[in-house]
């Protein structure tokens, strides 16, 4: 079956790495289905909107390589609805929503509540005193025609709310099995508010039915309101998805993925460096294993191997310290393509030399910020102290000669671009030489790198190319002559 899968925020701030992991997944399953992914925004509560929360969305998505078929997406600059069932926009969709609850009005399926905000607290407090669960006590549901009317003539503020009729419902959830709630428990939940905009629970249902979402996948605490939706679904006499409710995120100590241990939003880990495959291996990952025995997994794997029933029940632990490994393991597979976007992408100009102090420190970076570092640590000369050219077991005299014995050798044999046969033919003329190796190399790596700690001097002369190498050198000659 072609799956129709959503993601269906509520820009209330950053995209967080959970909701990056819900996208995700609701995106490997419609691609694995040659299906569509969807991306709504979930907007009704409008104080809880914060500006540039929808940017942050399709952005962080986009960034990610999450792109959605359909919904609310970026063309030429612009957010834009794009696909059949638009606007994906919720608060743009108030008429849809208006007309399904006047709907459960007329079916008696849902009535009139005027109560005042006073009210309810009392009653709440009282049920709370009681020991008893918090819900609606039904107060406004013996209001007759008549009075309702009139209240409503009289412009009283009013809510709609379900009427959850008595029974139990089953929710067949794809990760969780069957979870069944007897409607006790459920609330008459308020389904449009006093400021004619529905609840999430009315615009969800309209818009998952009308929208023709196959399978919902959301995070676990939605789902305590999922029989509310299938008691809606009912109502309106329409079929319901299927349910997938996945396990939280959380710290090491067990305790909610939060703010205040560090960074949650997806787009800080690429502000700080991590490549969007590895960042959407490591999230695709949490909780999740597709074969169980690698971490591992290209976008076309996690794809291709998808498989909601695999989804552990139980809360996922973020590890920070397995993405940075996953990360360096990215890097260090990067391609020379791969390496000159990633110095771009951090403003280094992706020449040769650049691209090569890439394929040789990837295996020292953890970051693409960190690798950029090291690449520009190589690409100009430092100035440095001429003492740092003499090793430990040598002099100046002795450091000089070798400079020029290497400085001669790149000039013989300046063809260094395949850079194992030029090191093993340099080593076997040092040995023939019978020269320390520590006597040369170590000059030569100060003053190719004009630091201790750098690639070897091998890797050095590949990256600069003969020429700059020999100029290097010149300029430690003259250090040592001055
Ligand atoms: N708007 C809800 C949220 O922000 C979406 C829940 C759902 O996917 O149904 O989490």
């Amino acid at each position: 079956m072609q799956e129709r899968t959503r993601f269906a925020p509520s820009p209330t701030g950053m995209l967080h790495i959970g909701g990056a992991r819900t996208a995700l997944w609701a995106y490997l399953l419609a691609k694995q289905t040659d299906g569509t992914f969807v991306l709504r925004i979930e907007d009704t509560d409008q104080a809880r909107s914060v500006e540039g929360g929808i940017e942050n969305i399709v952005d962080t998505l986009d960034r990610l390589g999450i792109h959605p078929d359909e919904g609310v997406l970026r063309v030429d600059g612009q957010l834009t609805d794009v696909g059949p069932y638009g606007p994906y926009q919720q608060s743009k969709r108030l008429g849809v929503y208006t007309k399904f609850a006047q709907q459960l009005l007329q079916q008696k399926d849902a009535y009139y509540c005027f109560c005042s905000r006073e009210r309810l607290d009392e009653v709440r407090k009282a049920q709370q005193a009681r020991k008893e669960q918090p819900k609606y006590d039904r107060h406004c549901l013996t209001l007759t025609d008549a009075e309702v009317e009139e209240r409503l003539k009289a412009s009283e503020p009013h809510v709609v709310r379900m009427k959850v009729p008595e029974g139990k419902s089953t929710v067949s959830d794809l990760i969780r099995g069957d979870v069944t709630f007897d409607h006790k428990e459920v609330d008459d939940q308020v389904i449009l508010k006093s400021d004619g905009f529905p609840t999430y629970h009315l615009a969800v249902v309209v818009d998952d039915h009308h929208m023709n979402i196959t399978t919902v996948i959301r995070g676990e605490e939605w789902l305590p309101s999922t029989p509310k939706h299938q008691i809606l679904y009912k109502m309106l006499g329409w079929e319901e998805p299927t349910f997938a409710h996945v396990p939280l995120l959380l710290n090491a100590d067990k305790s909610k993925l939060s703010k205040r241990q560090g960074d949650v939003a997806a787009e800080a880990y690429l502000e700080k460096g991590y490549l969007p495959d590895a960042l959407v291996n490591f999230i695709a990952t949490l909780g999740y294993n597709p074969t169980g025995d690698r971490e591992l997994y290209s976008r076309q794997e996690l794809i291709e191997l998808f498989n909601l029933n695999k989804v552990k029940k139980s809360g996922a632990v973020v590890n920070f310290e397995k993405l940075d490994w996953m990360n360096k393991q990215y890097l260090q597979a990067a391609t020379p393509e791969a390496l000159t976007t990633i110095l771009t992408s951090q403003g280094v100009e992706p020449t040769q030399t650049a691209v090569r102090l890439a394929q040789v420190e990837a295996s020292r970076a953890t970051t693409t910020i960190g690798l950029a570092e090291r690449v520009t640590q190589f690409t100009t000369l430092p100035d440095y102290d001429k003492a740092l050219l003499v090793w430990k077991k040598a002099d100046a005299h002795d450091a000089r000669n070798m400079l020029l014995a290497a400085r001669d050798y790149v000039a013989a044999h300046p063809q260094v671009d395949d850079l194992a046969a030029w090191e093993t033919s340099m080593k076997e003329w040092i040995q023939e030489q019978g020269i320390g190796t520590g006597n040369i190399l170590w000059p030569m790596r100060i003053a190719l790198a004009g630091q201790k700690v750098s690639p070897s001097p091998f890797e050095l002369v590949w990256a600069l190319g003969a020429e700059e190498a020999q100029k290097r050198i010149t300029h430690a000659i003259a250090l040592l002559e001055g």
